[in-house]
């Protein structure tokens, strides 16, 4: 099963992902994940990122492609893939598609998770957060049994700075900008998937359970 996974955040992209994992048994490859144990472990490819990175300069395409190439071919790699975060571009995933292709593992289903703007800026804005456990709350949707206070360690809820409208507007610019090229260079090959996110989670998942079960 060879996906990729698309939505801005906020569309559950992270909680959909971890469904999808337990499901197939196949890995998540996010390449800023990749980028960093590549690095880290000082292989050739790393090493020529990391000179890019020291000039501040962004790690120009090829090297990411290679990295994505060399990491579809490790024995996990066999069932399958999630790809998270790429291709980012038209450009990438043009090359991506030659690799894909050469090295026998075509993209079969891009999940294109889409929610209204309405709905994420409900999500968004309603949002708090516990900082000394991490529980995750909603004023509406997942409220604290005491308004403004965590139901688990009982410290003061917040909410995340860039939690607002405006963030959210900017966010949702830049992955329409980036992202929508993308998906629309999939879109003739037949494998582009939308779904609507604004439902349940469990929802949300039947419905691409449904979709992929055909394709395996
Ligand atoms: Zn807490």
């Amino acid at each position: 099963m060879n996906i990729l996974i698309m939505g801005p955040a906020g569309a559950g992209k992270g909680t959909m992902s971890e469904l999808i994992l337990k499901e197939y048994d196949i890995p998540h490859i996010s390449t800023g994940d990749m980028l960093r144990e590549n690095v880290r472990n000082q292989t050739d490819l790393g090493k020529e990122a990391k000179s890019y990175m020291e000039a501040g300069k962004l790690v120009p395409d090829s090297v990411i492609i290679a990295m994505v190439e060399k990491r579809l071919q490790e024995p996990d790699c066999q069932k399958g893939y999630l790809l998270d975060g790429f291709p980012r571009t038209v450009v990438q995933a043009e090359a991506f598609s030659e690799i894909a292709d050469k090295i026998g593992k075509p993209v079969e289903c891009v999940i294109a998770l889409e929610v209204d703007f309405e709905v994420l800026k409900d999500r968004i804005t309603g949002r708090r957060i516990c900082p000394k456990c991490g529980a995750i709350y909603h004023i509406r949707n997942h409220a604290p049994k005491v308004e403004g206070i965590c139901d688990e360690c009982g410290a003061e809820l917040t909410q995340r700075k860039d939690d607002t409208v405006e963030q959210l507007v900017v966010r949702m610019d830049e992955y329409e900008k980036a992202t929508k090229p993308v998906i629309d260079f999939y879109e003739p090959k037949g494998v582009v998937m939308h779904v609507n996110a604004a439902r349940p989670k469990e929802e949300v998942f039947g419905e691409i359970k449904e979709a992929l079960g055909k394709i395996a």
